[in-house]
């Protein structure tokens, strides 16, 4: 009796996987003439080439499953973006980069990388790429207050000597990027405007872009990957973006100006806000004039100069001063909004925000692209395990790991750029006039009081934990300070404001990065998924 149960279960199984398969295969073949039916139309319109070759449309879309133009669309190819689609290229995945202008960027923005960001670089092989741009060495800051001045190195000793900060043109570092990206076989650049996201339902399968003859286009991936800089207009479906602008910086170069510090940025605390000076090349150095709140005295009625001339130049290193007035009379001034973006990604199948596109933090500490290169080191490792991308389940989970697998480094790096543009900027509150003041004069104690803060501010060593204690340590010297040499009840109070200011600058940022994703990621079950998925590879 069991065994006729058994056999009938046997034969019945075997008939509806028969049936199945049928079934499978029909439909496997009607999909496949109509996606070749689909690809046609795309190459009809399509006007792509390569960088190195010119190379026909056929040898452009080898699709490896169906109806797929390349594992990974890359939207926007400056700095995260020229990075990713090399190190991407470089592990075998067939990338499409899809950028609005491929001429060289000429911007005020990411000039400095330091020496943690450095360091990626070094991991993803780019190191070269400020190599033969007359990029400069940055070995640590000079920070200036009310004629006062500290030095504060990078904490090199433990690296190689190569190991530094570096300063240069952004569109040379970003251009050497594209050049070495497109050298690879498999990566495949053009000029375009993304429009749009393709979307079936709840997933995105690629882009809708328009190309340098106008040709409204699209391409298909099982990824897309969009960095489309600080002012993306694609990010508003992947994540919350919640932008603020706290300040402005107007941009100026001095040219053949030696700086107090040959080789070190130089942080002027002025009033109302900081002041940035570092070398871009051997006879430039980029200075950067903060400006708080979004409305910049006008560039074209000559208000803007005024404000220069009669408002910061009293206020900058007189080593420098007859530069900064040359500079100012060349009206060569740009500006840029300083943005900042915490994180916060709407997780969406087949795509993922990265660079500016997804989070952003104060320009202040040069740590924009640092995060960048971090973010793009963390998900080379964690994409590795995977053979393909098409299983569109299976690479939201990576990717939601990835969110929480970058949330220590970026985060600290965001906290302390937000935290010491507060705290760097004059106010007429004795409280935080007070905190300024121990800021500056902790720094200048030196040892860990000075090597704690740098190598946070540097990504040499960005951990979340070291930061508070560094930040409540500066509240706890300037609360100590004001208790001597008596402590009377109008110091005290002004001691506890302290305090509270520095809580109140401090916890908000924490808030909205995530308290536990930064302090405790192992405690978030995303965490743990990639480490599992690593173990069991
Ligand atoms: C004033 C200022 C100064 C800064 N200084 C520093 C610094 O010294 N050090 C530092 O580390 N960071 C600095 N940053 C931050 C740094 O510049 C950014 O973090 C970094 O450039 C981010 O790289 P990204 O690739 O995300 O964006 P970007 O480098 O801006 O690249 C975005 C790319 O996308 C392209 N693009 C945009 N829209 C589309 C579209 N629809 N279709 C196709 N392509 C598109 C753009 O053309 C561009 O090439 C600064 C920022 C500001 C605002």
């Amino acid at each position: 009796m069991e065994n006729t149960i058994d056999n009938s279960y046997i034969v019945g199984t075997f008939f509806v996987s028969l049936l199945a398969f049928v079934v499978q295969l029909i439909l496997r073949r009607r999909t496949s003439n109509s996606v070749s039916h689909s690809r046609k139309i795309i190459y009809g319109y399509n006007n792509v080439f390569k960088n190195r070759s010119d190379l026909t449309c056929g040898e452009c879309f080898q699709p490896r499953y169906g109806s797929v133009d390349a594992d990974v669309i890359i939207v926007g190819a400056g700095v995260s973006g020229a990075a990713l689609a090399h190190t991407l290229g470089k592990e075998g995945r067939k990338i499409r980069v899809i950028e609005r202008d491929l001429t060289e960027p000429d911007r005020i923005v990411g000039e400095l990388l330091q020496p943690g960001g450095y360091l990626k670089l070094i991991e993803l092989g780019l190191q070269d790429c400020v190599e033969e741009i007359d990029a400069q060495r940055i070995l640590g800051y000079a920070l200036f207050k009310d004629g006062k001045i500290t030095k504060l190195p990078y904490p090199l000793e433990k690296f190689c000597s190569g190991v530094s900060g570096r300063a240069f043109h952004n569109g040379r570092f970003v251009q050497r990027m594209r050049e070495k990206a497109a050298t690879l076989p498999n990566v495949t650049m053009e000029q375009g405007t993304v429009t749009s996201l393709i979307e079936d339902e709840g997933t995105i399968r690629g882009v809708q872009y328009k190309n340098k003859s106008g040709q409204v286009t699209k391409v298909f991936a099982p990824l897309t990957i969009v960095c489309d800089g600080c002012f993306s207009n694609l990010r508003r479906s992947l994540c919350k973006p919640q932008v603020e602008v706290p300040s402005c910086f107007v941009g100026l170069v001095l040219k053949n100006c030696e700086l107090p510090y040959p080789n070190h940025g130089h942080v002027v605390l002025a009033d109302p806000s900081p002041i940035l000076f570092y070398p871009i090349s051997s006879n430039e150095v980029r200075c950067l004039v903060d400006i708080p709140g979004q409305n910049l005295p006008s560039l074209g009625n000559g208000d803007m100069s005024k404000y220069l001339k009669t408002i910061v130049a009293p206020q900058v290193p007189p080593e420098v001063h007859a530069a900064f007035m040359a500079a100012i009379d060349s009206g060569n001034i740009k500006t840029m909004p300083n943005r900042s973006m915490p994180a916060s990604p709407v997780s969406t199948p087949g795509a993922l925000l990265l660079g500016d596109a997804f989070n952003m933090r104060h320009p202040l500490t040069g740590g924009g692209m640092t995060v960048a290169l971090a973010d793009i080191v963390v998900l080379r490792d964690l994409l590795k395990p995977l053979h393909d991308f098409t299983d569109a389940n299976l690479l939201t989970k990576y990717l939601e790991s990835f969110y929480t697998l970058r949330k220590p480094v970026a985060s600290t790096i965001n906290t302390l750029a937000g935290a010491l543009y507060v705290v760097f900027c004059a106010s007429p509150d004795k409280a935080r006039k007070e905190m300024r003041e121990a800021c500056f004069d902790y720094l200048s104690l030196g040892g860990i009081c000075s090597t704690g803060p740098v190598g946070l501010l540097s990504g040499l060593n960005p951990s979340p934990v070291c930061l508070v204690l560094h930040f409540f340590a500066v509240a706890v010297y300037g609360f100590g300070r004001l208790m001597l040499p008596i402590p009377t009840p109008k110091r005290l109070w002004l001691g506890v404001r302290l305090i509270l200011g520095a809580s109140g600058i401090i916890f908000p940022i924490i808030k909205a990065e995530g308290v536990r994703q930064m302090f405790f990621p192992a405690s978030v079950p995303a965490y743990n998924r990639a480490s599992s998925k690593k173990g069991s590879q």
